[in-house]
Parts: C-alpha cells; structure tokens; sequence
C-alpha cells in the first residue's frame, strides 16, 4: 500500500496532482487555505450580479493536452464549449472592420495564403517571419528577434502572445511565446479550437475533481493554512497548519502547489518568480442576444476578448497593471463602451463587476522564466507544482496541470 499523499493548495495544480495519486492507489489528503478550491481558477457567488461568475474568463485549447486529460479522468470533458474549427471572430475598433480567421484542421496551414481566412492586409512573408521566434536563443526577449509591429502583429499574434504569457509581448520571454505556438499555430487548426467553461470554472475544473476524491474516501480540507513544514534530515518530517500539526512517516509524499510567493516563504532556499502582471476581467448582466459570438478578439480597444454567456457578457484584459488604480465605476464605463459596440447591444451599462486579480500570473519575462524551480526539491519526500514551476509554459491551467501530473510522476516513479 503507497504511503498516504499530503496535497498542500487546492488549486488546479493540486488537484490535478491529487487526482493522479488517487487514481494510482494513493490515499490523498488535499489541504486548501480558503474556504474553496480552484485558486487563481474559481467560480463564486457575486453579490452585486446576484449570479455566479467566475473571477476570470479561462480560454483553453482543444490542443491542451493535459488539460484533456485531467478532464477526461474527472469525466468534464462535455463541460468545455466551443465551435469545432479553429475560428476566432475579430473586431478593430478603430476602423470598424470585422473579419474571422479560420484555420484548416491539419499540420500544413494552408489557410494562411486563403486571403479570405488570413487576418485581412497580412501576406505569406509576414507569417514566415514567426520562425524567428521558434529559434530564439535561450533568454532571448521576443522583441529581441520578432519586430512586435505591423498588421499581422497587431491583428494576430499580438493579442495572442498577451493573453497566453500575459506580459507585454515585447518584453515577454520568447521561449514561452515559442512554447505556446509550437503547441498551437504549428500543429493545425484542431489543436487550437478555442473551448470555454460554459457553465463556469467551477463546474468544469473545481467541482468534478472534489467529487472525483471525495466519492473514492479521499480528504479535501478547507479553511486549513500550512504554516511551516518541519524537515529532519533529507525529509519532511511534519506539516504545522497552527492548530494541528500532521507528522509523517518516512515515504508519505508533500506536494506543495501554492503560490510562488507562500511556497518560497515555506521551503528553505527556494529561488521563486518575483513579478507578476495583473489581469481585470469585467462582467455585465444582461441577456445577451444569441447573435454575439462565443468569443470575440478585439484589437484597438480597452476590452482584448469578449466571451459571451447567455446571461451576461464578459470581457477580458491581460497584463493590466496600469487599469488596477482606476476608479472602478470609470473603468466599468469605459469597457461598457467597447462591448456595447463589439456586441451591437445598444442600452444603458447593465448591472456589472470588475474583478481584478494583480498576481494573476508570474511575469513570462525571459529572467523570470529562468528562476523557475523544477519538480524536484532538496527533500525526497516534497514535490512542487503550480504553473510558475518550470513547466516551460506560460502561467496557464495546462501548465498547472503538467505540473501536478509532474509532482504526481516524480512520486510514482515514472
Ligand atoms: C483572471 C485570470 C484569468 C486567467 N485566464 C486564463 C486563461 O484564459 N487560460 C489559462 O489557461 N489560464 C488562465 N489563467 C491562469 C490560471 O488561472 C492559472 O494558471 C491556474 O489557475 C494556476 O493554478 P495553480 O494551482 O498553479 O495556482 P493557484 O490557483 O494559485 O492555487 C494555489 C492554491 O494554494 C492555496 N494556498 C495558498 N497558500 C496556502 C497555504 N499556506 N496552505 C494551503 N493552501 C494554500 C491557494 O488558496 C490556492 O487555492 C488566468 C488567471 C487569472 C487570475
């Protein structure tokens, strides 16, 4: 019998590594500061929507293959969304000019000399200089080896580089940026449907998982903040949550997938991710007319991405710092302005929320991206995992699945 599990945050990362040990025969004790799991991936109750929303609009690809996967054990893969072809409506609010880029389904992208299903005043040659960032040298910047203007830029990948890394694209790193359009752009348009939660976060990431533990007699424990960890030797020998204190024996394994900052606070010498960028996503209640598009790409606007429920239209935008001292009922106003004309609904600012979440991610800068910690620790029996650990990805839900299903692997020897 495998030595029971001790799983410390109850975010995607922990349960994504909870429910691999689960599933391999651990006995698993999940351990989760708040009041309820799925971290920085959360659906609640907004008392001034009177509705549940999510903190943040989560876009995922049909490519993310570890988010598949840990859908498909947890058995939600039916609760992701979305049309099934790769195929993003966009909107420049400058010009007005409405266009959807459509990608064929297989490796060779065709699509891109389709001028009807390239991104309009973009030719082949501008699709060819994204090689460059493909063969980046290690620590390169993506402005160091990809000009980040011109029409494909500001139409394309631009906003697809700030919303995966969520960093300025010229600063971000461009290893991560090679990492997300190696795994996307490169492998045809069935690995990038775009899929969203429909019925929210929770219900797709959160809630199946739990159910997934809870109904094989594995323990989620909320409301429990580990406060130390006591190590002895080349092992940790206990967990202090301040009340109680859980002693171990020598094989239980410790994964530990909380914060950077709370992780580097808790193991001796453990270099971390310092920076971080915010993101504020907006939500409006309203009925919204079937008309509006799943998700719609803005360029030139406040809003960058405007995802459409059948009660309330919500908007993302990435790498926000500077919106974070806007006063709140100004900022509502001015994203209600952009969407009003995205969606065509002509009517008075609705009922609305702005959530903004500052260390939404660690920074994808390249010096950041290098002090990311691996799996592995100085103590045989504590993993990491968490989305800033060296996943090589981008702050994502399919980073913060690879790493559980990482920290699960070290343990299960494989
Ligand atoms: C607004 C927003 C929008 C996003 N959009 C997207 C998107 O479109 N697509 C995408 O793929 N990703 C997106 N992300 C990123 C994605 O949410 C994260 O990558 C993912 O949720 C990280 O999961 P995690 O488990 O690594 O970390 P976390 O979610 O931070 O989980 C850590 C957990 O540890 C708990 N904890 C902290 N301290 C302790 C302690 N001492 N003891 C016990 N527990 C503790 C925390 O409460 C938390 O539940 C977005 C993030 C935000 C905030």
């Amino acid at each position: 019998m495998p030595g029971h599990a001790h799983i410390i945050g109850a975010g995607i990362a922990g349960l994504a590594a909870a429910v691999r040990l689960a599933s391999q025969g651990y006995p698993v004790t999940v351990y989760e500061a708040a009041p309820q799991a799925g971290g920085r991936c959360r659906s609640y109750h907004d008392p001034a929507l009177d509705m549940e929303i999510d903190n943040g609009n989560h876009l995922v690809l049909s490519g993310n293959s570890a988010a598949m996967g840990y859908l498909d054990v947890i058995g939600a893969r039916d609760k992701l969304k979305g049309p099934d072809s790769a195929s993003f409506p966009f909107v420049d609010l400058a010009s007005g000019e409405r266009w959807t880029l459509r990608a064929n389904e297989g490796l060779i992208p065709w699509w891109v000399m389709s001028p009807r299903r390239r991104v309009p005043g973009t030719h082949l040659r501008d699709y060819l200089a994204l090689m460059r960032l493909l063969r980046a040298p290690v620590g390169a910047a993506i402005g160091d080896v990809y000009e980040c203007r011109g029409v494909l830029h500001d139409r394309l990948i631009g906003p697809l580089l700030l919303a995966a890394l969520n960093t300025e694209p010229h600063e971000g790193s461009a290893a991560l940026a090679s990492a997300v359009i190696r795994e996307t752009l490169m492998k045809g348009g069935r690995a990038y449907h775009p899929l969203v939660a429909h019925e929210g976060l929770a219900a797709a990431f959160v809630t199946p998982a739990l159910d997934f533990l809870v109904s094989r007699g594995h323990q989620v424990s909320f409301n429990k903040r580990l406060r130390s960890l006591q190590f002895e030797g080349n092992r940790v020998a206990s967990l202090d949550f301040g009340e109680t204190d859980v002693a171990l024996d020598r094989d239980n394994p410790v994964i530990l997938a909380v914060p950077p900052v709370v992780a580097g606070s808790l193991v001796p010498q453990l270099r971390v991710p310092t920076e971080f960028r915010a993101i504020v996503n907006a939500h409006f209640k309203l009925d919204v007319p079937a008309s509006v598009p799943p998700i719609t790409g803005v360029v030139n606007g406040t809003v960058e991405w405007l995802f459409a429920f059948p009660d309330r239209l919500s908007v993302t935008i990435s790498a926000a710092d500077r919106l974070l001292d806007t006063p709140r009922e100004e900022l509502a106003a001015t994203i209600w302005a952009d969407v009003a004309r995205i969606s065509g609904v002509a009517r008075e600012m609705p009922p609305w929320q702005i959530v903004r979440e500052r260390r939404a991610t660690f920074a994808a800068l390249p010096h950041q991206n290098a002090i990311r910690p691996g799996t592995r620790t100085g103590w045989h029996n504590l993993a990491l995992a968490g989305d800033w650990t060296a996943t090589g990805l981008p702050g994502t839900i399919e980073g913060a699945i690879r790493s559980g299903n990482r920290a699960a692997e070290f343990f299960l020897g494989e």
